[in-house]
């Protein structure tokens, strides 16, 4: 059997498209149960579109993400370079290789012939526009005068009327396609650089790349790469065409209905164990109910006779429920880092906090949020004293005989030693017993006095977390401005 090698082939825009990243977890995860090569092939070769520090960010967003390539620009291998703007020669010797054997031609064509040819097509309603093979019918003489004389050309795939192009795809079964729609592609550009098609054959091909596995948008060029396998004559990989990312309206999922960059969900907090498990659910499923998965659960379980054709919906609540799932899954010490990260990047670098500290308000939060700035941003009080208190639970909480029901309880606490969490309770209910009220009475306007909040999590955890002095301070801090 053919060692498995699969290939992740972005052209480098400047950020990783979640759809992108669907593929390379695809390809990753099928090289992994197969005991085969996952390769990073960077293809820019389109330099009106080179984007300054691109290809550093896609290999550090894939990196964050977790899918390590085999071989790549920074991995190296034996089937290097992995850049395609660094093959140029490769290119060019199998285009004159086409050349020679008459499945390629050389055309002089204006930009202005092509343009007037295109709207002559267009105005008589064609489905597409199609070069006309003008240049095919040069003689050999004239091809090399205007060689020569050193007018501007491009190389073009020959592909012959009347015939039908059939290949199998592992998710779509038999495709077929008629020449007579199959333009006759630009493999060479005027600048000498290859289009996508011929340097993506190509290097399939010396890569040895056992399956190709690419998005749906892909599959119209399909046949044009099948009539290069077979011009060169040689073995062509399986195809795998995944399917396309949509909307919730389920239009082609874009920029304007939100986030597509891996960057953007990776700043926004979101972990990279439900991104990874979220787009690995966009077109796979196991065959079950099952949605939460760590990555070594999906090399185990992924195959791509389970890939749906239909497009795949993508829907942002089930990402933030992942997130919260996986968040609740995490053990403390990893949630601790990524913690000290956040805590860095706020208003809260300054502090000089404790791993246990910040291990026991991760405790005590871990059910209650849903992404790691939360253990900030929805309990402030844990680093702060409360600016603010909740108005409504003022109005609520806080009555005109609060203050001295408090000041009882503040009593009561200040005599206490280095208090634990049963102490703080013990004398709270002593100190309702002894006021004649309801626990409740005194629970409530403690938490807003301690937390300026109406919820959150224990309150004795609370009131263990933050301390003795602390709590009376804060406590001292709430009767001056509420009372
Ligand atoms: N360079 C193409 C892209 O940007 C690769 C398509 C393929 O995998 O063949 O997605």
């Amino acid at each position: 059997m053919k060692e498995t090698r699969v290939r992740f082939a972005p052209s480098p825009t400047g950020y990783l498209h979640v759809g992108g990243l669907r593929t390379a977890l695809y390809n990753y995860l099928f090289a992994k149960k197969n005991n085969g090569r996952f390769i990073l092939r960077i293809e820019d070769t389109d330099r009106s579109r080179f984007v300054e520090g691109a290809v550093e960010n896609l290999i550090a967003a894939l990196k964050w993400a977790g899918l390590e390539f085999d071989e790549g620009p920074d991995a190296g291998g034996n089937y290097g370079p992995y850049m395609q703007s660094k093959r140029l020669e490769i290119y060019k010797k199998y285009s004159n290789e086409l050349i020679a054997n008459g499945n390629g031609y050389y055309c002089f064509c204006t930009p202005e012939r092509l343009k007037e040819l295109r709207d002559e097509q267009e105005k008589q309603k064609l489905p597409q526009a199609k070069y006309d093979k003008h240049c095919l019918n040069l003689s050999k003489q004239e091809i090399e005068e205007n060689l020569k004389i050193g007018i501007p050309y491009v190389i073009r795939l020959n592909v012959r009327p009347n015939q039908r192009i059939i290949f199998d795809d592992i998710i779509r079964d038999r495709v077929e396609f008629d020449s007579n729609n199959v333009d006759d592609q630009v493999l060479i550009k005027s600048d000498s650089y290859p289009t996508y098609h011929l340097a993506n054959v190509v290097d399939d091909h010396l890569m040895e790349v056992s399956h190709v596995i690419r998005g749906e948008e892909w599959l119209s060029s399909t046949p044009k790469h099948v009539l290069l396998y077979d011009a060169f004559g040689w073995e062509r990989p399986k195809f795998a065409h995944l399917p396309l990312l949509l909307n919730p309206d389920k239009s082609k999922l874009s920029k304007r209905q939100g986030d597509v960059a891996v960057e953007d969900y990776r700043d926004k907090g979101y972990l990279k164990e439900a991104l990874i498990n979220f787009v690995a659910l966009l077109g796979w499923n196991a065959g079950d109910d099952k949605e939460f998965y760590y990555l070594n659960e999906l090399i185990e379980k992924f195959s791509l006779e389970r890939v749906n054709k239909a497009g795949a919906v993508f829907d942002l609540q089930k990402l933030n429920w992942l997130n919260a799932e996986h968040l609740r899954k995490m053990n403390n010490q990893s949630i601790l880092l990524l913690l000290r990260q956040e805590i860095l990047n706020s208003q809260f670098a300054t502090l000089n906090l404790t791993d246990d500290y910040l291990l026991k308000v991760i405790e005590a939060m871990k059910e209650r949020v849903s992404f790691i700035k939360e253990f900030i941003t929805t309990c402030q009080y844990f680093y702060t004293s409360p600016i603010e208190y909740e108005q409504k639970s003022v109005d609520k909480n806080w009555k005109p005989e609060t203050t001295q029901q408090i000041n009882h309880l503040r009593g009561r606490f200040t005599s206490l030693d280095s208090p634990k969490k049963e102490d703080f309770e013990s004398a709270l209910e002593m100190s309702a017993e002894e006021l004649g009220i309801g626990k409740g009475m005194l629970i409530h306007p403690l938490r807003l006095a301690v937390s300026g909040q109406s919820t959150g999590p224990g309150m004795f955890d609370l009131l263990f977390l933050l301390g003795k002095e602390e709590v009376i301070k804060r406590i001292d801090k709430a009767i001056s401005i509420l009372g």
